[in-house]
């Protein structure tokens, strides 16, 4: 048995990223950046207005009242060649337009009579002011976003701007999901006795899909041999296999010893958590498998804690862990040694702290403790007891948008 922080280590060392593809813009929202891109050109390209008013040369407004002659109009969009403004003229200007030739400074229109001929300002204007220069938000081949950088709407106006349409970013793997267990029917079908429906597989791709990843439903692989060497075949053909049940030490589970005929190397078997012992990860080539508990319970939070990560890390994410932050509690807790525990909990915030309770039954049988929880405690393996008003570290699991509203 190896412990839950090895686990969690070994498995990250394994990721890779299974390539680079070029997609549109748009496709690109929430991928992550595969390169370090560099401004094709100056941005602005041109010094323009950052107001509409009155393009001035500035040394001739030093002296109040101040009237100008306008002689020529620039709406956004115009070109100001040609367009050279004398001393004792101004130019009307619209924001965005281009500063024509001789000007310094750009007058808002309210700090101005809105004369269409002549023009009178009623303040000194600043030298450069409503201007913005060429380049002053980014140098033509400066680096201005990273490869590793998450692709938000920010970056998409950035990337728009420069009249980039495709965008290289890290392919989304594509994950087979298979379930064992002959007492699994799929869903559409009523289960007869002994039998229950295959919602692990469903639970899994909806999971797999949360991450960015591309999910692809392998099916149901039998308790025998032949079904086993043939369902975990055709999963093995995807960038990542993630099982479900038949990893325990019963006579049923095949999945391990199956996937070591079929060439898999494996890493560890068991692991120092509840729920979610009976855990298995293996390597098949450059394919990440992962074996997990068949118990929903178990099935999802192994999910959550390993392979979660995993595939966000396959897709360039650098931060793979939700982050930890201590809640304290507002019953006891208690646990056996030598194994960390995850409790799913409640959330409340009180006076800028927060407080949790348990979200329910907390046997790994009991789904619906699941639906309940807003959080997940990771309890320490030594640990034992913890008293009302102990903090524990947490991170967020589920729906929790709701707990950040006053
Ligand atoms: P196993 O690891 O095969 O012993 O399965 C552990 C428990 O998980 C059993 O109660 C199974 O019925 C249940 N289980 C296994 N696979 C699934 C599945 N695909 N969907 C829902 N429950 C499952
Ligand atoms: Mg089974």
């Amino acid at each position: 048995m190896i412990s839950f922080e090895e686990a969690r280590t070994s498995i990250l060392e394994c990721m890779r990223p299974v390539g680079i593809e070029r997609v549109h813009l748009l496709a690109a929202a929430g991928r992550i950046l595969a390169e370090d891109l560099s401004a094709p050109w100056d941005m602005p390209l041109w010094d323009n207005s950052a107001m509409d008013g009155y393009a001035v040369r500035w040394q001739d407004c030093t002296n109040m009242p101040c009237t100008l002659r306008v002689t020529g109009f620039l709406p956004a969009g115009a070109k100001a060649d040609g367009i050279t403004v004398e001393t004792g003229c101004a130019v009307r200007i619209m924001t965005g337009a281009p500063i024509p030739d001789g000007c310094d400074a750009v007058v808002p229109v309210e700090e101005a009579d809105d004369g269409q001929q002549k023009v009178t300002l009623r303040e000194p204007p600043q030298k450069g002011q409503h201007i913005r220069f060429r380049a002053e938000d980014v140098t033509a081949g400066v680096i201005f976003v990273r490869s590793g950088t998450r692709i938000r709407p920010p970056e998409i106006n950035m990337l728009a701007g420069f009249g980039m349409a495709l965008v290289p970013v890290f392919r989304r793997p594509i994950v087979a999901i298979l379930s064992t267990g002959d007492e699994l029917v799929e869903l559409g079908r009523t289960p007869g006795p002994g039998e229950i429906i295959n919602s692990n597989t469903l639970s899994l791709a909806a999971a797999v899909q949360e991450t960015g990843c591309i999910p692809r439903i392998i099916g149901i692989a039998r308790d025998n041999r032949e079904s086993h060497v043939e369902k975990l075949g055709e999963g093995l053909q995807a960038d990542v296999l993630i099982t479900s049940a038949g990893v325990s030490a019963g006579d049923c589970d095949l999945v391990r010893d199956v996937l070591e005929e079929l060439g898999a190397k494996q890493m560890f078997w068991k692991v120092g958590i509840k729920p979610g012992g009976p855990t298995a990860f293996a390597m098949h080539g450059s394919t990440p498998v992962f074996s997990l508990p068949g118990n929903p319970v178990s099935t999802m939070i192994t999910f959550e804690e390993f392979v979660r990560p995993a595939l966000l890390r396959m897709q360039g994410h650098q931060r793979v862990f939700k982050p930890l932050f201590k809640a304290v509690l507002r019953d006891p807790l208690w646990k056996k040694t030598g194994k960390v525990q995850m409790v799913r909990l409640r959330l409340e915030k009180e006076h800028g702290r927060w407080f949790a309770s348990s979200a329910g039954n907390q046997q790994t049988a009991i789904l619906k403790t699941m639906i309940d929880a807003q959080a997940i405690a990771v309890l320490p393996a030594e640990s034992t007891s913890f008293a009302a008003g102990d903090e524990v570290d947490v991170h967020f699991y589920g729906n929790y948008i709701e707990l950040e509203s006053p």
